[in-house]
Order: structure tokens, then C-alpha cells, then sequence
């Protein structure tokens, strides 16, 4: 089989990421053996999934000869304080596009952003696009060479960040012995989802590769992570490859919606903090768990299987939610 073509990547993640199982946390469900893999402990300023696409993105900002980076997410991104936390390392500007008007307290990932050192603007209802532009005029002004991120670091280059995941990942399943049938994670941008789909292509894991959809209908959520997929194959070298049949999405738990925070995921963040020490995030791993524990509960995974939660961090989050959580 051809393998992905190696690419241009920093090493700004702490790598591998360990493995590890979930042993009071499957005994109380009292369903599949349960394993999570600890990508909240990539370790860019308190980790995440980011970290791995920032690899190959910040490698590319740099070969162009950039020295800012420019990106956008919510008030509470976690991607945007990763991204800061990269400029910081090789020593970029940064600045960060969040959408909404700017809260009344700095916490969580908005505090973080500022110690980092990024400058933080607000769209304020208007168009990210149209304040991104801007960002960037500006800074090309000051005689700057800007370089954009999209949304969550989902292009071809983020995705090739999980393609690797997903070969490391192999690597560690081969090494200890471990049968995995099912990985399980939380899917909003899509570059996660692309990558560890076109990386269970490549490398020949033969479980199923389940996204729980955080902010988009299961259809939308589909089509944009079958193209990415696609798109990203091409990239890689793996040719043209068709994989929008294979994106398994499950969107039942969309709930009132993004960074909404309801009794799934307060009641998965509390049980998994309480049996395994482990903190999960009030946006992305919070919900997706939450989902996994309700999947568990309806019978969706049976006795003797293993499913492999893959944890995309978000913990910094947390104090943003505490009257949530409480
Ligand atoms: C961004 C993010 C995700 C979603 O990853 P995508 O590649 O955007 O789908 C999941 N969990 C956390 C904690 C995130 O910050």
C-alpha cells in the first residue's frame, strides 16, 4: 500500500501520547472495555488537538517566511490559544479573531490567549472573514507577513496531523498488544475527523472511526469531512481516494447547541473526574463523552469489545464554565 508522503512539520507536541484504561470508569458502565488516548496532554500551553495540526501549519506559515499568524474561533477557542501558544515558541505575532463581543471577566482559554501574548479582536457581529482581512492589512502595514489559519486548523494540512496520529497510534496498538474496535471522539471542524479516518485508511486499523458531532447536523458534518478526507489523501500523496461513504457522524447530541452546556456534559465531565482523575473539557470532550457514556447505556457497544476514546483536550476551558458545571 502507498504510504502518506512525509511533510514538511515542527515539533511543538509531546509525542506519543499515552494510552490509557479507562478500568473504573468501564466497570461502571459495566460495557466494552474502555482505553483513552491523551491528546489533552500534547502539551502546548495546556495541549489539545491543535498542537498536531499546528505542526504542519506553523512549519508552512514559517517556510513562506511569515512572521504573524492570524486565526478565529469562539470567545473560549481553544484552537486560537493553542495557535498563541505556537507563535510564542518560534517567536511569531499572533493575533486572534474571536467572535462576539468581549466578556466581562478574562478566564479560561481568553486569559491564557492574553498572557501569551496575542492580540484579541472581536467581530462584534460582523463577518469573520471581512475582520480577518482586516487583521491582516493591518498588520502588513506595520510591515508584517501574515499568514491565515482557518477555523480550528481543518485544511489539508491540519488533517495530515491525524493521518500521523492515526499511524502513532497503530504503532502503540501493535506494541502493547491492544485490539481497539471503535475510536470515539468529538467532531466539530472536521480536521480531526478527516485525518483519523484517512489515517485508519492508510494504516489499516480495522475498527470504525465514530465522530460525535458537537455543532453540526450529522449531513453537513458529513459532506465537509468526506472532502477534507478526500482533499487531504490527495495531499498526501495516497491519490484520489472516495471516503465520504466511510465518516461515521452521530449528531444526537447537538443539545442547545455550541459551548451550551447541559446535564450530559456536566454529569460526564463529574464521572470521569471521580473515577479516573481525568478532566474533560465543557465544550468538545465533555459532550462526546457524555455521548459515548448515553451510547454504552443503550447497548450501542457490547461486552468484550473496546472502544478508544480519543480525549482532544479543552480542560483550560473549564473555570470559563464553572457556574455550568456547579
Ligand atoms: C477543536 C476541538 C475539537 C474538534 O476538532 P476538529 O478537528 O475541529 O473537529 C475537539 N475537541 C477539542 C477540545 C477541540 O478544541
Amino acid at each position: 500500500m502507498i504510504k502518506p508522503k512525509l511533510q514538511n512539520r515542527l515539533q511543538l507536541a509531546h509525542l506519543p501520547t499515552p494510552i490509557e484504561k479507562l478500568e473504573r470508569l468501564g466497570k461502571h458502565l459495566g460495557g466494552p472495555d474502555l482505553y483513552i488516548k491523551r491528546d489533552d496532554l500534547t502539551g502546548l500551553a495546556t495541549g489539545g488537538n491543535k498542537t498536531r495540526k499546528l505542526e504542519f501549519l506553523v512549519a508552512e506559515a514559517l517556510a513562506q517566511g511569515s512572521n504573524h499568524l492570524i486565526t478565529t474561533g469562539g470567545p473560549q477557542s481553544n484552537h486560537c490559544r493553542q495557535t498563541a501558544a505556537a507563535a510564542a515558541r518560534c517567536g511569531l505575532g499572533c493575533s486572534l479573531v474571536l467572535r462576539g463581543h468581549a466578556p466581562e471577566s478574562i478566564t479560561g482559554n481568553l486569559l491564557l490567549d492574553k498572557l501569551l501574548g496575542a492580540h484579541i479582536y472581536w467581530t462584534e457581529g460582523r463577518e469573520v472573514k471581512a475582520v480577518i482581512a482586516e487583521v491582516a492589512t493591518e498588520q502588513k502595514n506595520m510591515g508584517h507577513t501574515p499568514y491565515v489559519i482557518p477555523l480550528g486548523g481543518s485544511n489539508v494540512l491540519g488533517a495530515s496531523a491525524y493521518v500521523f496520529a492515526m499511524q502513532e497510534l497503530m504503532t502503540q496498538l501493535t506494541t502493547s498488544n491492544l485490539n481497539i474496535d471503535f475510536i470515539v471522539f468529538a467532531s466539530s471542524s472536521g480536521g480531526t475527523h478527516a485525518g483519523l479516518l484517512l489515517g485508519a485508511y492508510a494504516y489499516d486499523f480495522r475498527g470504525s472511526v465514530l465522530g460525535i458531532s458537537i455543532d453540526h447536523p450529522a449531513e453537513a458534518l458529513q459532506t465537509q469531512v468526506g472532502a477534507l478526507a478526500t482533499a487531504t489523501a490527495t495531499h498526501l500523496g495516497l491519490g484520489t481516494l472516495s471516503l465520504a461513504e466511510k465518516v461515521s457522524v452521530n449528531d444526537d447530541y447537538l443539545g442547545k447547541g455550541y459551548a451550551q452546556v447541559g446535564d450530559l456534559e456536566r454529569e460526564a465531565i463529574r464521572t470521569v473526574a471521580q473515577l479516573e482523575g481525568i478532566l474533560l473539557d465543557p465544550v468538545y470532550t465533555g459532550r462526546a463523552m457524555g455521548g459515548l457514556i448515553d451510547l454504552i447505556r443503550w447497548g450501542a457497544f457490547t461486552r468484550g469489545q473496546s472502544v478508544l476514546f480519543w480525549h482532544t483536550g479543552g480542560t483550560a476551558a473549564l473555570p470559563a464554565f464553572a457556574d455550568k458545571l456547579l
